[in-house]
């Protein structure tokens, strides 16, 4: 046990969603898209995306993405083109859609896919490129707007948003109004938690019910298979969950982006930006996770991780190592990863949970401070 842990995921309490679950006693509907389902999606739709698109709830954000790579991909196509420096699922998802990942670098303050060799990757692999899968790192917004470039040469997009769930830029939430698909979880280590889930937006009506017969099965209305489908469905007691929590959500976020800005304080007043500590650059607002950072060049982020063990503070490193590092998918091609394998070897994130206060982030931040000599490699 650590005296501050990395996460403490603080699900709303079982009186908030309760009528929902007596909801599910009376109707005795349990799954299926059911009315506890439906209602979500249409607050989510209502309330956070301008009353626009479609939304889908899924049983997580893999099989979210693995629906929305299947029912996006052009045919004949190989490669989903992706970052190295995403989630194990991001490429696991391409995986079972049969596609193979191709990886592109990363920009060094965002850490979102070159937009460059993006460009580059899409004009060498031709018809070949299946699908761009871009991920919006640790909740942030990313510009859309190559991607929708991208679709209107008939190029599918899927964002991997996973932690982007009420991220908001100049009033409209991330991917809103855009025809791609964005792909959301609310893993309960994700700010809108609630245990296992997922959803999946888009502009596009037709892609989204597209996604959503995929994601029973693919049955049409005849209860025929007619696509390559799986079952994806978030169950009736989940989206319980999920309603009790979109109400709850406003100030869980405003406790997350509070903490953010206290993070940036302390690390700042600690003098740690001048020292080489840098944060990510964000965009929009963000209700963050975790809190990502890079430690100074010469510090390895598992020396820190360690480091910050001895002071029995639990930390880890997402994404180090990098998906082209790990067994599963060293063997996928891709381009130049040199910003990706940088990142990865001194990216730390940092501990965040809602009840934190001020003396906690402060004693992380301290441990940081001084750590130059004991990690230097
Ligand atoms: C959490 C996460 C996922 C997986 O989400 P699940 O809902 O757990 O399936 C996928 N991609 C990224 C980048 C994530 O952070």
């Amino acid at each position: 046990m650590f005296d501050i842990p990395f996460l403490r995921p603080n699900l709303v309490k079982k009186e908030s969603y309760l009528p929902y679950l007596e909801q599910i006693e009376a109707s005795r509907i349990y799954s299926n898209y059911g009315p506890l389902n439906g209602l979500f999606e249409e607050r989510v739709r209502d309330r956070l995306f301008g009353g626009t698109g479609g939304a889908v709830t899924m049983h997580n954000a893999t099989v979210g993405l693995m629906l929305a790579i299947d029912q996006s991909r052009r045919p004949g196509g190989e490669f989903a083109i992706m970052p190295s420096f995403t989630f194990a699922a991001t490429p696991l998802a391409a995986k079972w859609c049969g596609l193979t990942p191709y990886y592109i670098d990363i920009e060094p303050d965002t850490w979102q896919l070159d937009r460059t060799r993006l460009a580059e990757a899409v004009d060498r692999l031709g018809d070949r490129a299946a699908v761009v899968v871009p991920y919006a790192p640790f909740g942030t917004a990313i510009d859309l707007a190559p991607y929708k470039a991208l679709l209107r040469r008939g190029i599918p997009v899927v964002v991997d948003a996973a932690a982007s769930f009420g991220t908001t830029e100049s009033g409209a939430h991330f991917g809103q109004g855009f025809e791609g698909a964005v792909v959301f979880s609310f893993h309960a280590t994700k700010s809108f938690g609630v245990g296992e889930g997922g959803l999946v937006y888009s502009a596009n009506p037709v892609l989204a019910r597209r996604i959503r017969q995929a994601g029973n099965f693919g049955f049409s209305g005849a209860r025929e298979s007619v696509l390559r489908g799986l079952n994806g469905k978030m169950s009736e007691y989940t989206a319980a969950i999920a309603l009790a929590t979109l109400d709850a959500y406003p100030a869980k976020q405003a406790a997350r982006r509070d903490l953010l800005g206290l993070y940036a304080k302390l690390l700042a007043e600690a003098g740690l930006f001048a020292d080489g500590w840098a944060m990510q650059r964000l965009a929009g607002s963000v209700a963050p996770q975790f809190i990502p950072v890079l430690a100074p060049d010469g510090m390895r982020s598992q020396d820190v991780v360690a480091a910050l063990a001895r002071r029995s503070i639990e930390a880890r490193a997402y994404f180090s190592p990098a998906c082209h590092q790990q067994p599963q998918f060293r063997d996928d091609p891709r381009g130049a990863l040199d910003v990706t394998e940088r990142v990865a070897a001194r990216i730390v994130s940092l501990p965040l949970w809602e009840e934190m206060d001020e003396a906690v982030v402060r004693a992380v931040v301290e441990a940081l401070r001084g750590m130059g000599e004991e990690t230097a490699s």
